[in-house]
């Protein structure tokens, strides 16, 4: 039922279609960031018995029901027939004593070690940059220890790679798109002189631009994927590291250097038999455990999901829960009481040596998987549980930055 449904409002509360279990009130309101643009903050209580919308501007009653319709409709897909995914914890290192309690963003951006160019988009001054300089350190140290070679991929990454792995019907409402100004001396004349920017961004006719050929990266190990595309396997196997930009829109859930829209990731890439990217993933699990162990940062590994857009998530999510196909290493954040996904451990079958016609040796396709390292989430919840000052860090990192 809408509070008030007989004069304009800029907040909507209703209860949803279907009561929300718990497991999915996070990745519901997740999702309701992209249901309209007049959508200014959505929240979702743990009860799951209640949905607030506050909006941008007032809405008119006919405009309240199409919103809350709509929401309904993400409700009904996301939740009808959702099974809770048993949660599968490798590792419990939460209780790990860790000295600091504080929001960091608030002095990271007062000490300008931070600045915001735009939603998403932080430039990161020296104190974060040499702390990621020694997680990166630590990432290539566990790479090596597996002989990866290294590989450096491209920030864009066409769009026939990503329509041949079903990127597009998956996670369509995070992707980044590029274009440029079309071959043509009047639109470009017309660009240089007219074109500026207002609230709305830039103000130039849309025809000017090209059509889409490319998109800005949403991940790493795609693009080895596609280098190994349509052709055997060399020795069977291959284990890969690289480190880059990636772009995953989020909407009003872009907040803090917890949930950016250009981050930069590094990943360890294994590609072979079943056997041998699973047991690579599990070693490098092990091999990491140690790290955070000396470093003492307070974290739990559990079984997780992708983020799948609203039609795709149920059956999607419940697949890579049976199969155990993703795992999260989970920060602390104390100053929230809550945790950031800081890094993953993902097993994705034969799905890319299908799609991609890579196979192995005797023929079948090649199975793959990655450990991938968010590096300004790591250094962000290293901050959030040893604060800003180097001298109250653990010793393992002071020494080596
Ligand atoms: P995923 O491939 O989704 O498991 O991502 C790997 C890692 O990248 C995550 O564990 C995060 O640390 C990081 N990451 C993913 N999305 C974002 C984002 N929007 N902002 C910052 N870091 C992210
Ligand atoms: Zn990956």
């Amino acid at each position: 039922m809408l509070d008030d449904h007989s004069s304009t409002t800029d907040r909507i509360a209703f209860a949803p279609a279907l009561n929300i279990p718990d497991h999915l009130t996070g990745e519901v309101q997740s999702k309701l960031a992209y249901v309209d643009e007049t959508i200014a903050s959505a929240v979702i209580p743990a009860s799951g018995d209640q949905i607030t919308l506050h909006l941008r501007q007032p809405a008119s009653p006919e405009r309240q029901l199409e919103l809350v319709e709509k929401v309904q409709r993400v409700v009904e897909s996301m939740v009808k027939g959702a099974i809770k995914p048993r949660v599968q914890i490798l590792e419990d290192h939460l209780d790990r004593p860790t000295p600091y309690r504080l929001d960091p963003m608030d002095t990271l951006l007062a000490l300008g070690e931070i600045s915001q160019e735009a939603e998403g988009i932080f430039s990161l001054g020296p104190l974060v940059t040499k702390l990621i300089q020694y997680f990166e350190k630590r990432f290539l140290e566990l790479a090596d220890s597996f002989g990866a070679v290294p590989y450096r991929f491209p920030t864009l990454i066409p769009a026939r790679y990503l329509e041949r792995v079903n990127y597009f019907r998956a996670f369509p409402h995070s992707l980044s798109f590029v274009t440029h100004l079309r071959e043509d001396l009047d639109v470009i004349d017309n660009f240089a002189q007219h074109a500026a920017c207002d609230v709305h961004g830039l103000t130039a006719p849309l025809e000017s631009f090209a059509g889409i050929q490319n998109l800005l990266s949403p991940a790493v190990c795609y693009h080895l994927y596609f280098a190994l595309a349509d052709k055997p396997l060399p020795n069977g196997k291959v284990v890969a590291t690289a480190v880059g930009n990636c772009f995953r829109y989020e909407a009003i859930n872009l907040v803090s250097l917890e949930r950016l829209w250009n981050f930069t990731m590094r990943e360890i890439i294994f590609v072979g038999s079943k056997e041998f990217v699973l047991e690579n993933r599990e070693i490098a699990r092990q091999r990491m455990s140690s790290v955070l162990e000396e470093i003492g940062m307070a974290y739990r590994v559990e079984s997780a999901n992708d983020p799948f857009f609203i039609g795709e998530f149920r059956k999607q999510a419940a697949f890579q829960s049976a199969f155990q196909l993703k795992f999260e290493i989970r920060a602390s954040l104390p100053f929230k009481d809550s945790t950031l996904a800081v890094g993953s451990y993902n097993f994705h079958q034969d799905f890319f040596g299908r799609s991609l016609n890579i196979s192995l040796p005797d023929g079948s396709p090649a199975n793959t998987g990655c450990v991938a390292f968010g590096l300004e989430r790591i250094a962000f919840a290293f901050l959030a549980q040893f604060g800003l000052e180097p001298e109250n860090w653990p010793e393992t990192v002071r020494v080596n930055l």
